[in-house]
């Protein structure tokens, strides 16, 4: 006999915990619930639990918080999580699955929905293709988000939408389709098996899982080409032309820019591969739903008129510390790597990488965090020569690169930015928070330097003796 899985429903809203549990009762689930998220962690260590429900917004504490919480103790790592909130779908999924939940159900919920990702993510634990599990990581996903929040194109953002889904599932064939011009028809804005092509006419009648999901907005998942009711039509075609069958499962999902449903996002596998499932349907759908909010800035973009020193600015700079971003950094990386080849002038770069972040987070919230690495941003900038980059790299580390800077210059550079950011009031006014940060450095010319890649590497290794060795400091 296997046990029932068991659940832990945290939500402050009792008439909805109630409902919750019984129906998760009367579909053969052991339930408990603690109002509020009290004790939650008391009872997630004296008890066993296969998945926790839980709610992001409740009175007396912050879900997202007790997510990082749970998420980061050892012991339930492998715990998945479901966030359920009211929350706006976009913000709200980001946010859960950066902090590791495995799944987000918006409110108010749909009891089969609701059944049918409770009962996959009991599976996951069980019965999950490694490679997969790792694709849809959350790590993944942010960083897919971090790609796609980059690009102000939207054919660009379509090339990296299906890239990085057909990269992360293993699949084959991925694409982005939109409906129309004609009734019957659709054009292909992007195609993983094909990067060249875009712009292409299709006539939809052949892809009946695509029509599907254009006219009812459902999520289409065939698991067997062969044997779905749905591709009975076109298996005849295949038949009678004598072609082979060339897919073996897909999924179609509809999409909608400005509340409009505007095309499909289309994954499939070949015969070889494995089929898909609701995983990768999870997966596509958040991928897909959260690249919404970047299509629509890149759409509004390309109608706007504005002139190109604005558009310039938008594409360099990262929004959330007005520093370059990672792109821009990486193509000034290379101008000023030909520029110091060409002239035989040094170049320095700076990986700085706030210490023990994620305990700033744990402990004032992400909010006060995303105010941190603001208030550093503009400490940096203060710093720099009018020459020098500031570029955020990734979530918490920054790159600066400097110019013609000898290593004496730069370790006092280094000396004194250790000095002001340990003694800086980081945080709310009245609510210093104390932040200390470690810092690689590399020059070219140095033989373990060929490009600017190189350079960010070596970087990188000297930040990681400077972590090891005990943080607020920098080796080079
Ligand atoms: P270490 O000293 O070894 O660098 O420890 P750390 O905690 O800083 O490093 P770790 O890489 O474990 O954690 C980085 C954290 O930064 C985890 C992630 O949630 C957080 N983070 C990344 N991007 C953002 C962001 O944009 N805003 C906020 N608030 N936090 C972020
Ligand atoms: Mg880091
Ligand atoms: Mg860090």
């Amino acid at each position: 006999m296997t046990l029932a899985p068991k659940i832990l429903v945290a939500d402050d809203d009792q008439a909805l915990s109630r409902t919750l549990s019984w129906i998760l009762k009367e579909n053969g689930y052991e339930v408990l619930t603690v109002p509020g998220g009290e004790h939650l962690f008391e009872h997630l260590t004296t008890d066993q639990f296969d998945l926790l429900l839980l709610d992001i917004m409740m009175p007396k504490v912050d879900g997202l918080q007790l997510l990082q919480r749970v998420k980061s103790d050892p012991r339930f790592k492998d715990l998945p999580v479901l966030m359920i909130s009211s929350m706006p779908p976009e913000e709200a999924t980001v946010r859960s699955l950066g902090l590791g939940a495995a799944d987000f159900i918006p409110k108010p919920f749909r009891v089969r929905e609701l059944l049918a990702r409770v009962k996959a993510h009991l599976r996951v634990g069980r019965e999950l293709n490694q490679a997969r599990a790792e694709a849809r990581s959350r790590s993944e996903m942010m960083d897919i988000m971090q790609e796609v929040t980059a690009s102000l194109k939207p054919e660009e953002i379509y090339q990296i939408l299906v890239r990085r889904v057909a990269h992360g599932l293993n699949l084959s064939r991925c694409s982005i389709i939109t409906a129309g011009p004609e009734q019957g028809s659709g054009t292909v804005m992007a195609a993983f098996e094909n990067p060249m092509l875009h712009n292409l006419s299709v006539d939809l009648r052949r892809y009946p899982e695509i029509c599907r999901a254009l006219e009812s907005g459902e999520v289409v998942l065939v698991r067997d080409v062969l044997t779905d009711p749905l591709y009975q039509e076109v298996r005849a075609e295949w038949e009678a032309a004598g072609r082979p069958v060339p897919t073996r499962s897909a999924i179609a999902i509809r999409f909608a820019l400005r509340q409009q449903p505007a095309g499909v996002f289309f994954l499939r596998t070949t015969t070889d591969d494995a089929p898909l499932n609701e995983q990768d349907v999870r997966f596509a759908e958040q991928v897909i739903t959260a690249a919404v909010a970047a299509l629509e800035k890149a759409y509004d973009l390309e109608n706007a008129v504005i002139g190109q020193e604005q558009m310039r600015h938008l594409a360099e700079t990262d929004p959330l510390t007005s520093c370059f971003n990672r792109r821009a950094l990486m193509d000034k990386l290379e101008q000023e790597m030909d520029r110091a080849a060409r002239y035989a002038t040094m170049l320095t770069g700076m990986m700085i990488d706030i210490d023990n972040f994620k305990q700033i987070n744990d402990t004032y919230g992400h909010l006060v965090g995303d105010k941190v690495l603001k208030q550093l941003s503009s400490l940096l900038k203060r710093e720099q020569r009018s020459v020098d980059i500031v570029a955020r790299y990734g979530g918490e580390e920054f790159v600066v690169l400097l110019p013609e800077t000898t290593s004496a210059e730069s370790r006092n550079f280094a000396e004194r930015i250790l000095r002001r950011v340990a003694t800086h009031d980081f945080g709310e006014a009245g609510h210093p928070v104390r932040v200390t940060i470690s810092i690689g450095i590399a020059s070219y010319p140095d033989e373990q330097v060929t490009d600017g890649e190189s350079l960010l590497r070596l970087a990188d290794n000297h930040l990681y003796r400077a972590k090891t060795d005990g943080r607020n400091r920098f080796r080079d």
